[in-house]
């Protein structure tokens, strides 16, 4: 590239022309202008889009860079549980929010500090120790503990000692090394059953603390009437005078109970029979009610007829009998 001292070296397609130095026509010497320019621009604008091109490859994670053999120290997915230890836990003592790692110390001191009872800790306590973070945490350990031997018996195998197992019969096999190529995938299934069961009944504890506090506030809502129906609770005897007024009740009571259970038992006959042996001042009882025989239609009327003409009989007759016996009406 030369000429042009002074200038900043051009780049990128943009060529030198020696058309600049050679006298020509006016016309000519813009249009080469112009298109040197075109070209100027183009030439920028190919360069800016290299360099952001460039950029963002540089932005890209560095896995993408990396040869497969350079990954081998990396654990799957430590991201999340690293990242979960950081996370925050409300404290339902003092509604502020712990980082996961330090909840139950704080715990511990804030339920002292508040005087809190010992139900209530524990309900937060094990709300804490119920959430997926506690069973994410001690599988993550057990993982990093048997990769840990495993990645040490592959550098020095006479750590196979050390390492743990499910699957050999007997220390002949196991030092021959007959687990590991099961890659720790027995233990890991045998070892990781305690975190689960531990977890389950953190959540136990927990239900069982949440069905407290609900009788706790049961409790405290109702206080004044359970202290009011408590004396019925106990087992000793209560003197029924104070609730019956023996004065006030009936000197029949006794027939009066037999009467019922004879109708309970041999029906209202009998129960009537005895009513008029056992209570003789009162009016005999009455019969049972007599089923009126169906009737036909026409027969009110028929009935109304006859009467009519009964009434006008026994008119005449006693008209008669005045008469004969000499009587006014
Ligand atoms: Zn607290
Ligand atoms: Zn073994």
């Amino acid at each position: 590239m030369a000429g042009n001292p002074g200038q900043p070296p051009i780049q990128d397609g943009a060529g030198f022309h020696p058309i600049w130095f050679q006298p020509r026509n006016q016309d000519a010497v813009r249009e080469e202008l112009r298109e040197f320019r075109e070209e100027q621009i183009r030439a920028e604008r190919r360069r800016a889009d290299r360099l952001r091109h460039q950029h963002e490859m540089h932005r890209r994670p560095r896995e993408h860079r990396l040869r497969a053999s350079e990954l081998r120290h990396r654990v799957y997915n430590v991201e999340k549980i690293f990242a979960d230890r950081l996370e925050n836990f409300e404290c339902a003592l003092c509604k502020t929010y712990i980082v996961n790692t330090e909840f139950e110390d704080h715990l511990e001191a804030c339920a002292r500090e508040k005087g809190v009872s010992e139900n209530q800790t524990n309900l937060t306590k094990y709300h804490f120790l119920s959430q997926p973070y506690f069973l994410e945490q001690e599988i993550f350990k057990i993982r990093e503990m048997l990769e840990i031997e495993y990645l040490e018996v592959t550098a020095d195998r006479e750590k196979i000692m050390d390492m743990h197992c499910v699957i050999c019969q007997n220390p002949h096999d196991h030092k021959g090394g007959m687990c590991y190529p099961d890659r720790q995938k027995s233990a890991f299934k045998l070892k990781v059953n305690h975190p689960v069961q531990l977890y389950m009944a953190h959540y136990e504890n927990w239900l069982f603390y949440t069905k407290q506090k609900g009788l706790d506030e049961i409790e405290e809502k109702h206080a004044a009437h359970f202290a009011s129906i408590e004396r019925f609770m106990t087992s000793e005897q209560v003197d029924l005078r104070q609730y019956i007024n023996f004065n006030m009740v009936s000197p029949d009571i006794e027939k009066i109970i037999q009467y019922r259970k004879i109708l309970r038992d041999d029906g209202l006959e009998a129960a009537n029979n005895f009513e008029t042996v056992a209570f003789p001042d009162l009016p005999p009882p009455e019969g049972p009610v007599a089923v009126a025989p169906a009737v036909p239609a026409e027969a009110p009327a028929e009935a109304a007829r006859v009467d009519q003409q009964m009434e006008e009989y026994f008119q005449w007759f006693q008209e008669q009998q005045d008469q004969i016996l000499g009587r006014n009406p």
